[in-house]
């Protein structure tokens, strides 16, 4: 799963404006069952924090919010259909890397992605 193209997935199939962007993801049904689908809450961003500890996040909106639901194997034909597109990686949405781990004050710390071994390139062919 890429969070990143299921935003855009989510805004295709959903007609939702160009703003929007989730604030919450979720896979359900919860365990023990498999999960199945994934649902998606988010909302129009139409500000953002301007200084302080959150500047250049965006300003969620719980009075506009909503949620959609794409299941796994619709995102699984997405992400198919995007490499085949774009001849880029749909893991690491062609950046070629992925995060290893995130810490409070060292930050992020990235390695190759695992599925395109740090190439960008799409791995699917047809
Ligand atoms: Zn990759």
């Amino acid at each position: 799963m890429n969070v990143k193209l299921l935003e855009k997935q989510a805004k295709e199939k959903f007609s939702l404006p160009e703003n929007w962007e989730w604030f919450r993801w979720e896979t359900l049904p919860h365990p023990p069952a498999n999960h199945t689908f994934v649902k998606l809450t988010g909302c129009p961003i139409t500000e953002r924090y301007k200084s302080g500890k959150r500047k250049g996040r965006p300003k969620y909106s719980l009075a506009t919010s909503m949620s959609v639901t794409i299941t796994l194997a619709e995102h699984e034909a997405y992400l198919l259909a995007w490499e085949k597109e774009t001849g880029q990686c749909s893991a690491c949405t062609g950046s070629g890397e992925e995060l290893e781990r995130w810490h409070h004050i060292d930050g992020t710390k990235m390695r190759p992605c695992g599925k395109c071994n740090g190439s960008k390139k799409a791995t699917v062919r047809g």
